[in-house]
């Protein structure tokens, strides 16, 4: 597994501006590659990243300050760009498959938004004192809080809101790819499905009626965060205390991030290491993102970022995560299937019309999530044993697989539900529907 390790660097002023001018002159050549390939493109001609890495040389001799950038710093640029192209055609073809989402062609950058490089490869080192010696900026203080595993393959700087800069080491080696009969394997173990439901009340509730609470201290931040962010908006927009504030305001949301991150990282190990196959609801991250209600988005992100830690813990772990469709969830009785219309947001208690259920609003839907996980990984495995022997990174994209993510006793208007995108132990195995 490759692991990416944050550490705080203190750097003094000539280094400082010695990244900012390197950041900036990063940003000015990613600009000026993306016109490029703009320009190519509507002249019918494709640029590609080994074009514009063999015409580095070329900038170099025009724009001297070049030269002070360790060349594979200059060189890891277009990478960026592709990868920045990768992620627009993912988009394009999410929103072909009818998936209500901005393409978002790639952006020229500003310098707000640059504001990391990278050493790919070499030409930096880690010393004995903990500090790291990069080439072309010279020997940075940096505080390592924890080793670092493996072999380390890059070295990142990158800087926040707050103007402070931070190194990013990711180091380790890649995972063996699992195949089929790894993952099949589990379907002789104790399984132990888990269903987790994430709510605004309780921030998850397992389907064993287990109820986790958000710690005091994400309340106090978001009514931090939310005062923060009035002061900022009652300043004169780029005047002096305007900047004061904004200072304030994302030193609080770092504040906030950290808090949620340390979090999440206690609470996801704790569920990855539990369970064998481990349920969630697909989120609409799309749906997140907009929605303006800081508290709101906090919390959201908080989700999220459960989902995501617990899906890569798991995955080193040998266990799932699936993800099901969100449909219904809290609706639907988790005994009989039946689906009450009128259930409010207020109401804390299911009561079923037609079985007489009567169960807490969130562990009933949380039954419902891990009935749809478990029925999900059946069909899909089933699916896989026939069709492909190894899965993993690097798998075509498998084809619809015409299921319906419910359990047995789902009415039939039900069964007729799209299950939603699947991730299993960190490999994307595509949308299945
Ligand atoms: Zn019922």
């Amino acid at each position: 597994m490759i692991k990416a390790y944050k550490f705080r660097t203190y750097l003094d002023k000539e280094q400082i501006q010695n990244l900012e001018s390197t950041l900036n002159a990063c940003r000015e050549l990613y600009n000026a590659m993306l016109q490029q390939r703009i320009y190519a493109y509507r002249m019918g001609k494709k640029v590609t990243r080994y074009s514009q890495v063999n015409e580095i040389p070329e900038v170099k001799k025009a724009f001297p300050e070049f030269n002070n950038i360790h060349s594979q710093v200059i060189q890891e640029v277009p990478v960026r760009l592709d990868k920045a192209y990768d992620n627009f055609y993912g988009r394009v073809d999410k929103k072909n498959n009818g998936k209500n989402i901005k393409a978002g062609f790639p952006r020229f950058k500003s310098r707000k938004r640059y504001n990391s490089i990278t050493y790919p490869q070499s030409g930096f080192k880690i010393l004995e004192n903990g500090h790291i010696l990069a080439s072309k900026i010279g020997e940075i203080r940096m505080f390592m809080h924890r080793p670092v595993d493996g072999r380390i393959r890059t070295l990142t700087f990158k800087r926040n809101g707050a103007g402070e800069w931070y190194a990013i080491i990711t180091a380790g080696d890649p995972d063996k790819e699992q195949t089929v009969e790894d993952h099949f394997s589990i379907l002789n173990e104790n399984m132990n499905p888990t269903g987790y439901d994430v709510g605004l009340k309780s921030l998850i509730t397992d389907s064993n009626g287990e109820h986790t609470e958000a710690p005091q201290y994400f309340r106090k931040s978001e009514e931090r965060l939310v005062r923060a962010n009035r002061n900022l908006s009652r300043k004169k927009k780029y005047s002096k205390n305007w900047k004061k504030a904004n200072h304030r305001l994302s030193r609080v949301y770092r504040k906030t991030v950290r808090q949620r991150d340390d979090y999440s990282n206690k609470l996801s190990r704790n569920i990855a290491s539990r369970n064998k196959l481990i349920v969630f609801e697909a989120l609409n991250i799309q749906g997140m993102v907009r929605n303006h209600h800081l508290a709101k988005s906090i919390a959201d992100a908080s989700w999220y970022d459960i989902i995501r830690k617990t899906t890569y813990k798991a995955e080193s772990a040998g266990n799932i995560v699936l993800l099901v469709d969100p449909g219904n969830t809290s609706k639907m009785c988790s005994k009989c299937g039946n689906i009450k219309k009128d259930l409010k947001l207020s109401d804390r208690v299911y009561n079923c019309d037609v079985c007489g259920l009567t169960i807490d609003r969130d562990e009933n839907a949380a039954i419902n999530i891990k009935n749809r996980g478990l029925l999900l990984f059946l069909y899909v495995y089933v699916y896989l044993h026939k069709h492909f022997k190894k899965v993993g990174r690097g798998t075509p994209e498998f084809t619809p697989v015409e299921i319906g993510a419910l359990p047995a006793r789902a009415t039939p208007r039900h069964r007729s539900r799209k299950p939603t995108a699947l991730v299993m132990g960190g490999c994307h195995y595509g949308d299945v529907y």
